[in-house]
């Protein structure tokens, strides 16, 4: 495994890949890896020649108050993770090789629509910071195949949309999300819950996997469902920012006769922001 900072560096290191005619796929991360991440690169591998993951905290991503300054960084450990799953490149940029002109005079992307609601409006312009970033990141390394986490729901399918709305040329493959033994889904931010605060945190898992079960079951009264989620979360000792049953396929507010749902919610535990999410296909 080879690590990369710079961009001239990553375009030769690509166009030898490139013409020897190798597929190439790409996990982007911000790095703090945990199983979820590993689950990714172990898909990219079956799918491609070549697996490069990108490491970056990406400033425009975070809004002013949010934990820009004190994400977990781990670019050690990180290494030796990715060195053990046998990726062939990581590329881990600084700020100003991804923003060369700075942040604020940075070309910008942005999907409206998908994201107007659920995480964007809790955190207005976190969208356009990430569809801002991947998009450079796809044309920096011009990968044939990038590799996001169920775990962002909303966000895999705004970068899908991205991809289909400009005719990317970039396969998106999406991992299933991992879990902690209790449920909780694998997040970077996990650390940051003490152990009373871990198992607060695990009913989010298992208030969605309830709803979920219901509608399974033939409940189509999703507002109804919805409210009791929020309850469930707020006697848990959670502080719920949203929880709501959406259309899979576009997140749209769903009609009773909608088979293909999923269950969304972000919530708080202690300081931590939660997200998680199930799939639900109802008869
Ligand atoms: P992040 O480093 O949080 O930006 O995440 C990088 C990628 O890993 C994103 O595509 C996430 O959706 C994905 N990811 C994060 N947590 C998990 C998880 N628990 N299981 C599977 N994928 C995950």
């Amino acid at each position: 495994m080879q690590t990369i900072q710079t961009r001239p560096e990553l375009r030769q290191k690509l166009s030898a890949w490139r013409g020897a005619g190798e597929r190439i796929a790409v996990v982007p991360t911000m790095g703090n890896l945990h199983d979820g991440h590993i689950s990714l690169v172990r898909i990219a591998k079956s799918h491609a020649d070549r697996v490069v993951v990108t490491l970056f905290v990406n400033p425009t991503q975070f809004g002013r108050g949010e934990d820009f300054a004190t994400y977990p960084r781990t670019p050690e450990q990180d290494a030796a993770k990715l060195r053990a799953a046998g990726i062939d490149l990581l590329f881990a940029p600084d700020v100003a090789t991804v923003y060369p002109f700075g942040i604020d005079a940075a070309t910008r992307v942005s999907v409206p629509g998908l994201t107007d609601s659920l995480c964007g409006t809790g955190r207005p312009g976190h969208f356009d910071g990430v569809t801002s970033a991947i998009m450079r990141f796809f044309a920096l390394l011009q990968p044939d195949l990038a590799v996001f986490g169920q775990k962002d729901y909303q966000q895999q399918l705004v970068i899908r949309r991205m991809v289909d709305d400009l005719g990317l040329p970039v396969e998106i493959v999406v991992g299933p999300v991992v879990r902690e033994p209790g449920g909780l889904a694998m997040s970077s931010r996990n650390a940051f819950l003490n152990s009373k605060e871990g198992e607060i945190a695990a009913r989010l898992y298992e208030t969605l996997r309830g709803t979920a079960s219901e509608i399974a079951a033939g409940n189509r009264d999703f507002g109804k469902l919805a409210a009791s989620g929020m309850e469930t979360l707020t006697e848990a000792r959670q502080a719920p920012e949203y929880f709501e049953i959406r259309r899979a396929a576009d997140l749209a507010l769903p009609r009773s006769n909608c088979t293909e749902l999923v269950v969304l919610a972000a919530t708080r535990v202690g300081t931590v922001r939660l997200i998680d999410n199930v799939l639900v296909a109802a008869q």
